[in-house]
């Protein structure tokens, strides 16, 4: 009996100790910080303390032969961490040196930008991120992410309207769709529309224009009378994400093959209106509905735009790259034309958006973008001042919105000014005054360096 007792009681005890001590190991567990998921990015990961750690970003596809540029987005999941311990990340290695607001979340859901109380520039003008987290999974990210299956997602959720078609013109070259989103009421003849072009997520961690494209359709779905009065009128064409591809694999400005989608609208040397046979598929896609949509005998398209986000000084706002510019300035008479129509689209826009989120456009825009094979390129030297096509820029930082930095909610109300630019700006009555004070912006880039 005390034979067993004592058993009984060793038992225990090796028990108690065995389960304290896996306890104990558990909590002991390592943190990782790991890229494995949609969108997620990083390059080495170094632990420099107990409690800091240097984060290296990674080139697109860890090809270390593309552009310092190119290094800006990173998203990573940070496992076992010490709940309400102070953490410290360094963000070391990338390509810019503006001061910004990275985000995070526990859940992928609810992002939250970091405090400017947790975020320096050291020395180096590095990114360093100071916080004890409340829980022991975090995801950190350069800026919101919005990935595939969050377009798929939104998708699904405004499908059904009865004036929303989704259509699949096209495959990546890793086979996923590139849905194109048409809008309109089509209990309305076509013959007297305006056709819209949209296309956004060229560079695929620009991620901007995605919550802009839920705004501008968001709001041409919502059953008012404005709504049905643009779905009327136009035919919205949408392709809220060329570089599936890259968006899955976590780059920043490229395909997985490292192509730059935005300088590969290379024409046909006899023949312009035509692409090289070997363009990648994302181009080939857009740029043959849009072919199609100017000779299948309907009123053709008038607008074309390119969404993108730029990186820049945090209080840079929304900002266009118009081409050319006044006949004042030596244009020819269809070089002004575009001009003088660009213009008058940005004053539509920032009539909707409000002065305070728009940068004014600049004096003039140039013809570097001629000899280039962006997608205005093409337009130009195919349809000249017929068809206003141009690239629109947002930015990442306070926007226009300080002390606030720019979140979701206000990226899709740029979205819905867009809307009613598009709308206002083929209103012959509208008259707008637009005071050039280019001279008073900074802005960060030219269009062939933010481009190349
Ligand atoms: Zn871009």
């Amino acid at each position: 009996m005390r034979q067993t007792k004592r058993f009984f009681f060793l038992f225990l005890f090796i028990s108690v100790f065995y389960t304290i001590s896996c306890r104990k190991d558990k909590l002991k567990e390592s943190p990782v910080i790991s890229r494995n998921f949609e969108s997620g990015s990083i390059g080495q990961t170094e632990r420099t303390s107990d409690t800091s750690w240097n984060l290296y970003l990674a080139d697109d596809n860890d090809n270390p032969a593309l552009p310092a540029s190119w290094r800006s987005w990173w998203y990573v999941r940070a496992d076992h961490l010490t709940v309400g311990q102070t953490l410290s990340f360094t963000l070391k290695n990338s390509g810019w040196t503006y001061y910004y607001l990275p985000v995070y979340s526990y859940d992928q859901t609810n992002w939250l930008r970091f405090e400017e109380t947790e975020v320096k520039q050291n020395d180096k003008l590095e990114i360093v991120i100071t916080k004890a987290f409340a829980r022991p999974t975090v995801y950190m990210a350069r800026f919101y992410p919005y990935g595939f299956t969050d377009l798929q997602r939104w998708l699904n959720r405004v499908k059904s309207h009865p004036h929303f078609q989704l259509l699949k013109p096209g495959y990546t070259q890793q086979n996923y769709p590139i849905y194109l989103i048409k809008l309109t009421d089509e209990s309305i003849n076509v013959s007297g529309k305006k056709r819209v072009l949209i296309h956004a997520r060229t560079h695929p961690a620009e991620t901007p224009p995605s919550f802009a494209i839920e705004g501008l359709v968001d709001f041409l779905t919502n059953g008012s009378a404005e709504a049905a009065d643009c779905l009327a009128r136009f035919e919205f064409y949408i392709f809220p994400m060329q570089n599936v591809d890259g968006v899955i694999a976590g780059n920043y400005r490229s395909t997985p093959q490292s192509e730059n989608l935005e300088v590969l609208w290379k024409r046909h040397p006899e023949l312009p209106f035509l692409l090289d046979p070997d363009v990648p598929a994302e181009v080939k896609t857009i740029h043959q509905y849009a072919l199609d949509l100017m000779q299948d005998g309907g009123p053709g398209l008038s607008v074309a735009l390119n969404l993108h986000a730029s990186n820049s000084m945090p209080d840079t706002r929304t900002f266009f790259f118009p081409h050319f510019g006044p006949l004042s300035a030596a244009y020819t008479t269809a070089e002004a034309a575009l001009w003088d129509k660009q213009i008058r689209f940005i004053a539509a826009f920032t009539t909707h958006a409000g002065q305070a989120l728009v940068e004014p456009p600049p004096a003039e825009g140039g013809r570097g973008f001629v000899q280039n094979a962006f997608p205005e390129s093409w337009w130009w030297i195919n349809y000249n001042e017929h068809v206003m096509a141009m690239t629109l820029e947002m930015t990442y930082g306070r926007a226009g919105y300080a002390p606030l930095w720019v979140a979701p909610p206000d990226m899709r109300l740029t979205g819905k000014a867009l809307a009613r630019a598009i709308r206002d700006y083929f209103d012959s009555s509208l008259h707008y005054n637009m005071v050039n004070t280019a001279a008073k912006t900074n802005l960060p880039i030219t269009e062939e360096e933010s481009k190349q």
